[in-house]
């Protein structure tokens, strides 16, 4: 999927790329009425060589982006939702993952081709064999918090 959309990105003339770059600080309009926002100003800094096609910047080097709509599709952790000061709300479920790499004892070297999982009986499980590359797999079991601590 992502070579799909960078290649897609690449065939249009207005997008800049700017790779190995995180956003470290984001500066909002003040909310008067939500459909009259003013732009948004991302400090992005660069962590090693990046590639723009505005031009690349220096390790380490901040670069101020305008935006009128952010996009916060930074994972768990978002920098972006911190930044813009959004809360969130959770709850647990008494698990945990455990997990793991492991090489395959399969010499044909390619891992498995699709991923595998099993539902195992409440409380525990589901476990799950996921293909990585070379021959390695990844292990994903999630079981009580106890149990995962073992
Ligand atoms: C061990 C494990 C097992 C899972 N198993 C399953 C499963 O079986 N089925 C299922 O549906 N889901 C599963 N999930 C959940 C699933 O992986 C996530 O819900 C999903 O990946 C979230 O996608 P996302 O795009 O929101 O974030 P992510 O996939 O986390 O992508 C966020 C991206 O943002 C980048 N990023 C982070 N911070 C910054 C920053 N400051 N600046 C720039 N970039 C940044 C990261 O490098 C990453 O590339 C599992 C998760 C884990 C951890």
């Amino acid at each position: 999927m992502q070579a799909a959309v960078y290649e897609a990105l690449g065939q249009t003339a207005d997008v800049d790329l700017l790779f190995h770059a995180t956003v470290t600080a984001l500066d909002l309009p003040a909310p008067t009425a939500a459909h009259a926002l003013g732009p948004a100003h991302a400090t992005i800094t660069t962590t090693s060589a990046s590639t723009s096609a505005a031009g690349a910047g220096s390790p380490g080097e901040p670069k101020t982006v305008r935006a009128r709509l952010v996009v916060g599709a930074d994972g768990g952790a978002s920098a972006v939702r911190r930044l813009a000061g959004l809360g969130t709300w959770g709850w647990g479920y008494g698990q945990d993952a455990v997990v793991c790499t492991v090489r395959l004892a399969d010499d044909s070297n390619n891992g498995p081709a699709t991923a595998w999982q099993r539902y195992l009986t409440h409380p525990a499980g589901p476990v799950a064999l996921l293909p990585l590359w070379g021959g390695y797999a990844s292990v994903v079991w999630s079981c009580p918090t106890p149990d995962a601590q073992v």
